[in-house]
């Protein structure tokens, strides 16, 4: 069966899409622990980072850097923390996180609540940095 992030790819299910190419695709994280916190994941699944072939996960860090970049650009933070957990969906991803303290990385706080309007601003927002 295909992973919640496969049906994202496929449009079955909505999102806030920041970027996409042949390979990988990028999109705001529903529940994010800051404004801009985006997931990059490959099209193709694979459900663990550290067994992807070299190539692919290559690849997926270089989209991956063009992501954090735009984020950077629009986000007021120190930088772009990267992270991979992967224990909710089994389909890699890279959380990609605007921070400017550790304990911003911290998943076990509680999760911002952003509205629909303001999702939509800042994936405008990041896509126009691109
Ligand atoms: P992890 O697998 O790295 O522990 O966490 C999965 C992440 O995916 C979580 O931060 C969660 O908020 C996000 N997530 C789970 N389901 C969806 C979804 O349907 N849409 C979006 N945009 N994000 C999701």
């Amino acid at each position: 069966m295909a992973t919640i992030f496969t049906r994202i790819i496929q449009g079955e299910i909505p999102c806030y899409k920041i970027a996409e190419d042949n390979d990988y695709f990028a999109f705001l994280d529903i529940n994010p622990l800051a404004k801009g916190h985006t997931l990059v994941i490959p099209k193709k699944e694979s459900d663990y980072l550290l067994r992807m072939e070299d190539a692919e996960l290559s690849g997926l860090i270089i989209f991956a850097k063009k992501i954090g970049n735009a984020i950077e650009k629009v986000v007021s933070c120190k930088r772009i923390g990267l992270t991979v957990i992967g224990l909710e969906v089994p389909h890699t991803h890279i959380h990609l996180i605007p921070i400017n303290a550790i304990s911003d990385m911290e998943f076990s706080r509680p999760k911002l609540k952003l509205s629909d309007a303001e999702l939509a601003e800042i994936c405008e927002l990041i896509k126009a940095a691109l």
